[in-house]
């Protein structure tokens, strides 16, 4: 029953889905995150291999062609993609592995494993996310808007996702993210291996 399962984190940008993440991390031995591939240059404090693995286009497009990547996609100029060792490795051995993408690599996860879970993490209102926003204080008021408008784009596909939940108290959204993940995960669908022992078990029974 406690097969490890995919689940996409994916919100605006300071919708504070990052902070939410590493939360999980702390609280509890059953998740673990998966490191992407980038082709942009790492942000000052970033460090390769543990926020992302940097890499040229060319490496980046060689190992698309070694099928070595579960999804990628293009955002801002940029490709982001999936290293599939890890994250099969990690199912394998039973954790419940976070993939913190865009919508578009979401979308492509829930086609090629229907029983991924996706969460959508918001602010509880538009006002609150610009308010975030500005309250960072380390962007201009350009990429502010720049970052709200692409927000207002985003918000078209949330209807995609399995599961909303708002980031107003970060304790409770972290609390809020591992009961949705613990209600999916015993959902028929998400526990078919478990269903088929217990009817091999019971045939036995059958008059
Ligand atoms: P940033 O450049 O701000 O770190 O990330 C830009 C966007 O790319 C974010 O929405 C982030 O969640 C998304 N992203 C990061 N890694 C991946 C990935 O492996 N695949 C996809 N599809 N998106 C990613």
């Amino acid at each position: 029953m406690n097969k490890g399962i995919l689940v996409v984190i994916s919100g605006f940008s300071g919708a504070g889905k990052g902070t939410v993440v590493k939360k999980l991390l702390e609280k509890s031995d059953d998740y673990c995150l998966s490191v992407s591939m980038t082709t942009r240059s790492p942000r000052p404090g970033e460090v390769d291999g543990k926020d992302y693995f940097f890499v040229t286009k060319e490496k980046f497009e060689q190992t698309i062609a070694e099928n070595g990547l579960i999804e990628h996609a293009q955002f801002v100029g940029n490709y982001y993609g999936t290293p599939r060792a890890y994250v099969e490795q990690r199912l394998e051995e039973g954790k419940n592995v976070i993939l913190e993408i865009e919508i578009q690599g979401a979308m492509n996860i829930k086609k090629l494993y229907p029983e991924a879970v996706l969460l959508f993490i918001t602010p509880p209102t538009a006002e609150e996310l610009e308010k975030r926003l500005k309250g960072r204080g380390t962007e201009t008021d350009e990429v502010i808007a720049g970052r709200l408008s692409r927000a207002s784009e985003e918000s078209v596909g949330i209807g995609e996702y399995d599961y909303i939940v708002v980031n107003d108290d970060l304790d409770k959204c972290v609390q809020d993210v591992m009961d949705t993940i613990n209600t999916a995960k015993r959902q028929p669908a998400r526990v078919g291996g478990f269903i088929d022992e217990l009817r091999k078990g019971l045939e036995k029974y059958h008059k």
